[in-house]
């Protein structure tokens, strides 16, 4: 089976990271299932991909949810094709110094990177194993090695490569690879957001992060994008288990 073929799948895909990595898998000739919250708000990069002579669908799921996993992988199955791709991305940020965060910030970062991960994991892997194919890509994070204000955060990237490297060891004897991309900073919502919450402007904000990486620049999601691209492709099979950190440098 080709790559033009093959069923990818890209949650929190609507915008950002995700919708950078939804446009290049399509690119690359996948047809791509581009899953969000809202399912309305997955429709501009669908189209996009469309315009461009893709092949994408989209489903509105939350990944942290067991039914709405297990439906959304169900008809994406069905309507586009058996998935042996997943980048798992969709993500969320509750910042907090240790003292001030709540169970209720704690949890809902575990849910959504860590659950959300296992859950979309557990519903695709099936489809992998079936066809003795398969490439599961997980976005960790510089934060993983720790950062002032995200314990939370923190915690679930660093989660999310030890999952990683399990899923590789459990899955390689079926042809499947499972990898981690760490960003360091990326130009987003959700970098904006931090943005916002330290009280200063994102231009500022960029450019006292771009003063800090090596590459003098900060990080946009196509750059994110050549790296899953890579790890999905059919080349990079005997890739497996790695963290790539993708920050301008060694360290974000
Ligand atoms: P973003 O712009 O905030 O986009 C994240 C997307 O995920 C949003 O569309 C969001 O939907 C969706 N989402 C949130 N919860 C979801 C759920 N339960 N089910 C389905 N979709 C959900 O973030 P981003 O910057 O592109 O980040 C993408 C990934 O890269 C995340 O895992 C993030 O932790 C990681 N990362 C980002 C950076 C960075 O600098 N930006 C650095 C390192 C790692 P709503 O808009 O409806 O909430």
């Amino acid at each position: 089976m080709s790559t033009t073929t093959r069923t990818a799948v890209v949650t929190g895909a609507a915008r950002g990271i995700g919708a950078g990595v939804a446009r290049r898998l399509a690119a690359d000739g996948f047809a791509v299932a581009v899953i969000d919250l809202d399912e309305a708000a997955c429709k501009p990069v669908v189209q996009e991909i469309g315009a461009a002579g893709g092949r994408a669908l989209a489903v509105g799921a939350d990944v942290s949810d067991e039914q709405s996993v297990q439906a959304a992988v169900e008809r994406i199955a069905a309507e586009l094709g058996e998935p042996t791709v997943l980048v798992n991305n969709a993500g969320i940020i509750r910042d907090n110094l240790l003292f001030r965060m709540t169970p209720g910030e704690w949890d809902a970062v575990m849910n959504v990177h860590l659950r959300g991960s296992f859950l979309m994991t557990r519903a695709v892997q099936g489809y992998m194993t079936t066809a003795g194919w398969g490439r599961i890509v997980n976005l960790s994070s510089t934060s993983a090695l720790g950062n002032r204000g995200q314990a939370n955060y923190a915690a679930a990237k660093a989660g999310i490569q030890g999952f990683t490297k399990t899923l590789a060891i459990e899955l390689g004897k079926f042809g499947v690879t499972a990898n981690a991309i760490a960003p360091g900073f990326i130009e987003t919502e959700m970098t904006a957001e931090t943005a916002r919450r330290i009280g200063i402007g994102f231009e500022e904000f960029k450019a006292a992060a771009a003063a800090e990486i090596p590459v003098a620049r900060t990080g946009k999601p196509a750059d994110i994008a050549h790296a899953a691209s890579f790890f999905a492709s059919e080349g990079a099979g005997f890739v497996s288990g790695q963290v790539l950190y993708v920050a301008g440098g060694p360290k974000s």
